[in-house]
């Protein structure tokens, strides 16, 4: 990870984690409890080699464990083969401004469950998500979520809104 460039919100926003694509089945995520991390090394991230949406389950490797939300990253890039990263904050300002204006997946729906996932790969496969790429968890108070074809492009999501 560069330097600065989790600078970049320094402003109020928080991260819930990021990941990049390595090929089509695997990933890179940030691990638990990293947001307050300037610089993150390899040891904070998680490589998730396989997933099974429908069983909840992550398969992977690393010095960290996968978040639960990390399913939610499975889920976009199982279904959209030109997504090679996802970033997913927190952020109160901007999740009340564009919840139910941009893409919102329902709000009796938790995090890090297969039903997130499946609403999310519906408003992807459903061209409901705006050419920012930006969904807003409904469930999840403060929760959105980006992605795209590189990791820039997803993190500069959010500062164009
Ligand atoms: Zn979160």
């Amino acid at each position: 990870m560069k330097q600065g460039y989790i600078g970049m919100y320094d402003n109020g926003i928080g991260f819930g984690n990021i990941s990049i694509r390595i090929d089509e089945h695997t990933f890179m995520v940030s691990g638990s409890a990293t947001g307050g991390i300037k610089e993150l090394t390899a040891d904070h991230y998680a490589l998730v080699t396989d997933f099974n949406l429908i069983h909840n389950e992550l398969t992977c490797k690393g010095m960290t464990m996968a978040s639960s939300e990390s399913l939610t990253h499975a889920a976009i890039y199982a279904c959209s083969k030109e997504t090679n990263a996802v970033v997913h904050i927190h952020h109160k300002q901007k999740w009340s401004s564009l919840l139910h204006h941009a893409a919102t997946t329902d709000s009796s729906i938790a995090y890090g469950t297969p039903e997130l996932a499946f609403a999310i790969q519906s408003l992807i496969k459903e061209d409901k998500v705006g050419p920012s790429r930006i969904i807003v968890m409904g469930g999840h108070e403060e929760g959105l979520i980006a992605y795209g074809k590189t990791l820039e492009e997803a993190a500069m999501a959010f500062l164009k809104i």
